[in-house]
């Protein structure tokens, strides 16, 4: 292997379906030794305000969805840029990316055709080497497979039921491997599809966006106790085999104009939303809670840190930005940060926001987006990170399982090297609140 075989030789960009029958970019970029890295971009629905700009055309062709700009950017202003550059300079090529970008939300050139890229470029170096992406990022340090939340009740912007609280998360912390965590989670996704049938009748085992079943159901506490049943029905402790998680995604059922949140048929101020989470903690074996208030409210987050004894993370509030998280650090605003690369829009920012997070004793989830494809990087980045943490959906639907099934490969790899860290996870869970 010689120097010149991580040469940048080509950078071709086209579009592809996601999993809600949108465009999105996928880059090749092939290096001179014959590596080859491909990468596709995910999409939100709950975007948080402050994320790097997704670039779309507007207009007629799908729906004003179309990427024919930001393919454009990739196959020409960035080609360009980089073609020539080594793809093991990942730093390198994300400043230059982000130069030629030249604004603060990457508007320009837009965060799609710019992940694409950057993705695409660890994974042809990566493919150069001969090396899954986990350990070219990692090393011999990447050991630790993630305890996967898995969304099996979706709500909110991602179904069409009543409930508000957008995502019901099972995680197994009782398993041994990963392997057994997703066979676990495949149990209770079962043994809920049956309660729901038989509770909500056929149509109530419709799914989601993220895969989860979207019952007709009304009240928080109602899908907390299906959760609890079917664990229990599956043949499992909840709490302690398998325990719950919250995506409430608060931006969504926030009313600016009266400054409080609209949820189970309630009208809740700041610190009775929070007093009611506690509630909720104290009733059902919660061990985490995303984005429990709105995405400018750091003060309130801080006040939940400090009251609810679970894991408080923060996904619309840092939207995986260092400066939005150090501002986090800075008040004690959430425990966790959940990385999702496309929020921010290139890997080094993510990689930055990522060791920031755990310098600062903050849990890391690597996540998904709403709209996804077969694109399995997370997975690696999970990996390499040892994040111990990876949201990706519920255990169904092809773009969700080919995370969790190529971590079942990189287990299987990792051999007796491998690690599932189980609740160990959890570090800002505090036991005695079960
Ligand atoms: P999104 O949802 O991809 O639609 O933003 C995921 C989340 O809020 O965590
Ligand atoms: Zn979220």
């Amino acid at each position: 292997m010689w120097e010149e075989d991580f040469d940048i030789v080509r950078v071709k960009a086209r579009w592809v379906l996601d999993s809600r029958a949108n465009p999105t970019v996928e880059t090749e970029v092939y290096t001179l030794g014959g590596g080859f890295g491909r990468a596709i971009v995910p999409s939100g629905a709950s975007t948080g305000t402050h994320e790097a700009l997704e670039l779309r055309d507007g207009g007629k062709d799908f729906h004003g969805k179309g990427v024919t700009r930001a393919i454009e950017n990739v196959n020409t202003v960035i080609a360009r840029e980089i073609v020539g550059m080594d793809a093991r300079k990942q730093e390198d090529i994300d400043r230059r990316l982000i130069e030629l970008d030249g604004t603060p939300n990457k508007s320009r050139l837009g965060a799609n055709s710019i992940l694409s890229v950057s993705l695409a470029v660890a994974h042809a170096a990566a493919s150069t080497y001969g090396m899954p992406l986990y350990l070219y990022l990692g090393g011999l340090q990447a050991h630790l497979l993630p305890v996967p939340l898995m969304n099996i009740i979706n709500g909110g912007k991602h179904a069409g039921n009543e409930l508000r609280i957008q995502e019901f998360m099972i995680a197994p912390v009782g398993a041994k491997s990963f392997a057994e965590a997703l066979k676990m989670g495949s149990e209770v996704y079962h043994a809920l599809r049956s309660i729901l049938r038989e509770r909500y009748g056929a149509h109530a085992v419709n799914v989601g966006d993220e895969g989860g079943f979207a019952p007709p159901m009304r009240e928080s506490r109602e899908a907390l106790r299906a959760l609890v049943d079917a664990i229990k029905l599956a043949g499992y402790e909840p709490g302690r085999d398998v325990a719950l998680a919250l995506d409430a995604a608060a931006s969504e059922f926030y009313d600016e104009k009266r400054g409080t949140y609209l949820l189970d048929g309630r009208e809740f101020s700041r610190e009775q939303l929070i007093k009611y989470y506690a509630e909720l903690v104290g009733e059902f074996p919660i061990i985490s809670i995303e984005d429990p208030l709105h995405e400018d409210d750091f003060e309130g987050f801080a006040i939940a840190t400090r009251d609810l004894k679970v894991q408080i993370v923060g996904d619309d509030i840092f939207v995986t930005n260092p400066s939005r998280l150090s501002k986090g650090i800075s008040l004690g605003a959430a425990n966790a940060l959940l990385l999702k690369v496309n929020q921010i829009g290139t890997l080094s920012e993510s990689l930055e926001a990522a060791r920031l997070a755990m310098s600062n004793n903050y849990s890391v989830i690597i996540s998904h987006r709403s709209g996804e494809s077969e694109d399995t990087t997370i997975a690696h980045l999970s990996v390499a990170l040892n994040t111990g943490q990876i949201k990706t959906g519920a255990p169904a639907r092809g773009e969700r399982t080919s995370k969790y099934n190529e971590l079942i490969r990189i287990e299987e790899e990792l051999g007796s090297r491998a690690k599932y860290p189980g609740l160990s996870a959890f570090k800002h869970y505090r036991l005695s609140s079960l």
